[in-house]
Protein backbone atom coordinates (compact mmCIF):
# COMPACT_ATOMS: atom_id res chain seq x y z
CA UNK A 1 0.00 0.00 0.00
CA UNK A 2 2.88 2.85 0.90
CA UNK A 3 4.77 1.53 -2.12
CA UNK A 4 1.90 1.96 -4.30
CA UNK A 5 1.24 5.80 -2.58
CA UNK A 6 5.03 6.28 -3.02
CA UNK A 7 4.79 5.21 -6.85
CA UNK A 8 1.60 7.39 -7.20
CA UNK A 9 3.55 10.46 -5.77
CA UNK A 10 6.65 9.70 -8.10
CA UNK A 11 4.38 8.95 -11.60
CA UNK A 12 2.79 12.32 -10.50
CA UNK A 13 5.84 14.84 -10.23
CA UNK A 14 6.77 13.01 -13.62
CA UNK A 15 3.51 13.89 -15.02
CA UNK A 16 3.86 17.32 -14.19
CA UNK A 17 7.09 17.90 -15.46
CA UNK A 18 6.08 16.18 -18.67
CA UNK A 19 3.21 18.00 -19.14
CA UNK A 20 5.27 21.14 -18.72
CA UNK A 21 7.51 20.33 -21.18
CA UNK A 22 4.91 20.03 -23.75
CA UNK A 23 3.64 23.19 -22.79
CA UNK A 24 6.26 24.86 -23.08
CA UNK A 25 6.81 23.87 -26.01
CA UNK A 26 3.68 24.42 -27.33
CA UNK A 27 4.25 28.50 -26.47
CA UNK A 28 6.96 28.31 -28.25
CA UNK A 29 5.60 26.90 -31.28
CA UNK A 30 2.59 29.25 -30.59
CA UNK A 31 0.06 26.26 -30.43
CA UNK A 32 -2.34 25.58 -27.96
CA UNK A 33 -1.17 23.23 -25.06
CA UNK A 34 -3.94 21.06 -25.49
CA UNK A 35 -3.42 20.21 -29.29
CA UNK A 36 -0.81 17.60 -28.16
CA UNK A 37 -2.19 14.92 -26.94
CA UNK A 38 0.26 12.76 -24.90
CA UNK A 39 0.51 8.72 -24.99
CA UNK A 40 2.32 7.51 -22.39
CA UNK A 41 4.47 4.24 -23.37
CA UNK A 42 4.26 1.63 -20.54
CA UNK A 43 5.92 -1.31 -22.26
CA UNK A 44 8.02 -2.95 -19.51
CA UNK A 45 6.03 -1.87 -16.51
CA UNK A 46 3.21 -3.51 -14.73
CA UNK A 47 -0.65 -2.92 -15.06
CA UNK A 48 -0.39 -1.25 -11.67
CA UNK A 49 1.71 1.75 -13.15
CA UNK A 50 -1.09 2.17 -16.16
CA UNK A 51 -3.77 2.27 -13.66
CA UNK A 52 -2.47 4.64 -11.69
CA UNK A 53 -1.37 6.80 -14.49
CA UNK A 54 -5.04 6.53 -15.69
CA UNK A 55 -6.18 7.65 -12.06
CA UNK A 56 -4.01 10.60 -12.76
CA UNK A 57 -5.54 11.39 -15.52
CA UNK A 58 -3.79 9.85 -18.72
CA UNK A 59 -5.92 8.94 -21.23
CA UNK A 60 -3.73 7.01 -23.63
CA UNK A 61 -1.46 4.29 -22.98
CA UNK A 62 1.14 2.51 -25.82
CA UNK A 63 2.75 -0.53 -26.00
CA UNK A 64 4.77 -2.23 -28.03
CA UNK A 65 4.29 -5.84 -27.26
CA UNK A 66 1.28 -8.13 -28.36
CA UNK A 67 1.11 -10.20 -25.45
CA UNK A 68 2.32 -7.89 -22.72
CA UNK A 69 -0.56 -5.03 -24.06
CA UNK A 70 -3.03 -7.59 -24.35
CA UNK A 71 -2.54 -8.84 -20.48
CA UNK A 72 -1.85 -5.17 -19.12
CA UNK A 73 -4.77 -3.93 -20.69
CA UNK A 74 -6.99 -6.59 -19.74
CA UNK A 75 -5.65 -6.25 -15.90
CA UNK A 76 -6.35 -2.24 -16.42
CA UNK A 77 -9.52 -2.93 -17.93
CA UNK A 78 -10.79 -5.38 -15.10
CA UNK A 79 -9.25 -2.20 -12.72
CA UNK A 80 -11.52 0.38 -13.96
CA UNK A 81 -9.06 2.13 -15.77
CA UNK A 82 -10.73 3.23 -19.15
CA UNK A 83 -7.73 4.13 -21.86
CA UNK A 84 -7.33 4.22 -25.57
CA UNK A 85 -4.54 2.00 -25.88
CA UNK A 86 -1.89 2.43 -29.34
CA UNK A 87 0.15 -0.37 -30.12
CA UNK A 88 3.39 1.16 -31.17
CA UNK A 89 6.02 -1.23 -32.04
CA UNK A 90 7.07 -3.75 -35.12
CA UNK A 91 3.98 -6.39 -35.59
CA UNK A 92 3.36 -9.58 -36.88
CA UNK A 93 0.40 -10.49 -38.72
CA UNK A 94 -0.38 -13.46 -36.87
CA UNK A 95 -1.34 -11.29 -34.39
CA UNK A 96 -3.38 -8.85 -36.04
CA UNK A 97 -6.54 -10.67 -34.39
CA UNK A 98 -5.17 -10.30 -31.05
CA UNK A 99 -4.03 -6.79 -31.30
CA UNK A 100 -7.19 -5.70 -32.74
CA UNK A 101 -9.18 -7.09 -29.35
CA UNK A 102 -7.79 -4.55 -27.33
CA UNK A 103 -5.88 -2.24 -29.64
CA UNK A 104 -7.41 1.31 -30.47
CA UNK A 105 -5.15 2.82 -32.70
CA UNK A 106 -1.86 0.72 -34.79
CA UNK A 107 0.68 3.32 -34.98
CA UNK A 108 2.39 0.62 -36.53
CA UNK A 109 1.24 -0.06 -39.70
CA UNK A 110 4.11 -0.57 -42.48
CA UNK A 111 2.68 -2.87 -45.22
CA UNK A 112 0.51 -3.73 -47.53
CA UNK A 113 0.26 -7.44 -45.82
CA UNK A 114 -0.30 -5.90 -42.49
CA UNK A 115 -2.87 -3.76 -43.41
CA UNK A 116 -4.92 -6.19 -45.29
CA UNK A 117 -4.53 -8.64 -42.07
CA UNK A 118 -5.72 -5.98 -39.54
CA UNK A 119 -8.86 -4.90 -42.04
CA UNK A 120 -9.81 -8.33 -41.94
CA UNK A 121 -8.79 -9.09 -38.13
CA UNK A 122 -11.01 -5.71 -37.44
CA UNK A 123 -14.08 -6.38 -39.72
CA UNK A 124 -16.52 -7.77 -36.76
CA UNK A 125 -15.13 -4.58 -34.54
CA UNK A 126 -18.22 -1.84 -34.05
CA UNK A 127 -15.68 0.86 -34.38
CA UNK A 128 -13.09 0.94 -36.90
CA UNK A 129 -9.48 0.91 -35.54
CA UNK A 130 -7.33 3.50 -36.08
CA UNK A 131 -4.59 3.49 -38.03
CA UNK A 132 -1.08 5.12 -38.78
CA UNK A 133 1.61 4.58 -41.45
CA UNK A 134 4.67 4.49 -39.60
CA UNK A 135 7.04 6.11 -42.29
CA UNK A 136 10.91 5.37 -42.30
CA UNK A 137 12.79 9.00 -41.91
CA UNK A 138 16.30 7.60 -43.35
CA UNK A 139 14.86 5.02 -46.21
CA UNK A 140 15.42 1.94 -43.92
CA UNK A 141 13.00 -0.09 -43.17
CA UNK A 142 15.34 -2.14 -40.63
CA UNK A 143 13.50 -0.43 -38.13
CA UNK A 144 10.05 -0.09 -39.01
CA UNK A 145 8.28 2.31 -41.15
CA UNK A 146 7.28 2.37 -44.85
CA UNK A 147 9.77 4.17 -46.95
CA UNK A 148 8.40 7.35 -49.14
CA UNK A 149 8.22 5.19 -52.23
CA UNK A 150 5.11 2.94 -50.56
CA UNK A 151 3.38 5.47 -48.66
CA UNK A 152 0.53 6.08 -51.07
CA UNK A 153 0.42 1.93 -51.84
CA UNK A 154 -0.23 1.28 -47.66
CA UNK A 155 -2.08 3.88 -47.29
CA UNK A 156 -4.66 3.13 -49.93
CA UNK A 157 -4.91 -0.39 -48.85
CA UNK A 158 -5.93 1.06 -45.23
CA UNK A 159 -8.70 2.93 -46.68
CA UNK A 160 -10.15 0.49 -49.04
CA UNK A 161 -10.77 -1.74 -45.76
CA UNK A 162 -14.01 -1.01 -43.80
CA UNK A 163 -12.58 -2.02 -40.65
CA UNK A 164 -9.76 0.57 -40.52
CA UNK A 165 -9.55 4.28 -40.59
CA UNK A 166 -6.54 6.28 -41.73
CA UNK A 167 -5.71 8.44 -38.91
CA UNK A 168 -2.44 9.61 -39.97
CA UNK A 169 1.40 8.82 -39.95
CA UNK A 170 3.99 7.88 -36.98
CA UNK A 171 7.61 8.27 -37.20
CA UNK A 172 11.17 7.60 -34.69
CA UNK A 173 13.95 9.87 -35.12
CA UNK A 174 16.53 7.81 -36.88
CA UNK A 175 19.45 6.93 -34.58
CA UNK A 176 21.87 10.13 -34.61
CA UNK A 177 19.75 12.39 -36.69
CA UNK A 178 18.81 15.73 -35.45
CA UNK A 179 15.61 15.43 -34.71
CA UNK A 180 14.17 18.96 -36.00
CA UNK A 181 15.41 17.69 -39.43
CA UNK A 182 13.70 14.33 -39.02
CA UNK A 183 10.16 15.99 -37.77
CA UNK A 184 10.21 18.77 -40.49
CA UNK A 185 10.70 16.03 -42.98
CA UNK A 186 8.16 14.18 -41.55
CA UNK A 187 6.07 17.22 -41.35
CA UNK A 188 6.43 17.59 -45.08
CA UNK A 189 5.05 13.94 -45.42
CA UNK A 190 2.40 14.44 -42.82
CA UNK A 191 0.64 17.61 -44.64
CA UNK A 192 0.69 15.47 -48.13
CA UNK A 193 -0.93 12.88 -46.13
CA UNK A 194 -3.82 15.01 -44.79
CA UNK A 195 -3.90 17.03 -48.29
CA UNK A 196 -4.70 13.80 -50.23
CA UNK A 197 -6.74 11.81 -46.85
CA UNK A 198 -8.21 14.83 -44.84
CA UNK A 199 -9.31 12.67 -41.99
CA UNK A 200 -6.08 11.53 -41.46
CA UNK A 201 -4.40 14.38 -39.27
CA UNK A 202 -2.70 12.26 -36.56
CA UNK A 203 1.22 13.05 -36.30
CA UNK A 204 2.86 10.69 -33.44
CA UNK A 205 6.10 11.97 -33.06
CA UNK A 206 8.40 12.87 -30.14
CA UNK A 207 9.56 10.14 -27.37
CA UNK A 208 11.14 11.45 -23.90
CA UNK A 209 14.29 12.69 -25.42
CA UNK A 210 13.09 14.93 -28.41
CA UNK A 211 9.59 15.48 -27.70
CA UNK A 212 10.26 19.87 -28.28
CA UNK A 213 11.36 18.93 -31.43
CA UNK A 214 8.37 17.27 -32.17
CA UNK A 215 5.87 19.42 -31.17
CA UNK A 216 7.73 22.40 -32.72
CA UNK A 217 7.07 20.56 -36.12
CA UNK A 218 3.26 19.96 -35.71
CA UNK A 219 3.35 16.43 -33.70
CA UNK A 220 -0.05 16.32 -32.51
CA UNK A 221 0.74 13.04 -30.07
CA UNK A 222 3.81 12.40 -28.33
CA UNK A 223 4.66 9.13 -26.94
CA UNK A 224 6.76 9.01 -23.56
CA UNK A 225 8.11 6.09 -21.77
CA UNK A 226 11.57 7.02 -20.04
CA UNK A 227 10.24 10.62 -18.59
CA UNK A 228 7.59 9.84 -17.01
CA UNK A 229 7.94 5.93 -15.77
CA UNK A 230 11.63 5.89 -15.27
CA UNK A 231 14.74 4.54 -17.11
CA UNK A 232 13.81 0.48 -18.33
CA UNK A 233 16.25 -2.32 -17.69
CA UNK A 234 16.26 -3.63 -21.66
CA UNK A 235 16.62 -1.42 -24.49
CA UNK A 236 13.15 -1.44 -26.01
C1 LIG B 1 9.64 2.91 -26.22
C2 LIG B 1 9.03 3.74 -27.27
C3 LIG B 1 8.73 5.09 -27.01
C4 LIG B 1 9.06 5.79 -25.70
O1 LIG B 1 10.43 6.06 -25.66
P1 LIG B 1 11.09 6.88 -24.45
O2 LIG B 1 12.40 7.31 -25.00
O3 LIG B 1 11.23 5.91 -23.32
O4 LIG B 1 10.20 8.01 -24.11
C5 LIG B 1 8.12 5.81 -28.03
N1 LIG B 1 7.83 5.25 -29.22
C6 LIG B 1 8.09 3.95 -29.50
C7 LIG B 1 7.74 3.42 -30.83
C8 LIG B 1 8.71 3.16 -28.54
O5 LIG B 1 8.98 1.89 -28.82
Amino acid sequence: MERDERRRAELAANLLGVRERIARACEAAGRPADSVTLTAVTKTYPASDVVLLAGLGVTDVGENKDQEAAAKAAQAHAAGARLRWHFVGQLQRNKAKSVVSYADVVESVDSERLAVALGRAAQEREVPLDVLIQISLDGDPARGGVVENDLWRVSDTVTSSDGLRLAGVMAVAPLGWDPDRAFERLALLAGRMSDRYPGATTVSAGMSGDLEAAVRHGATHVRIGTSLLGMRNSLR
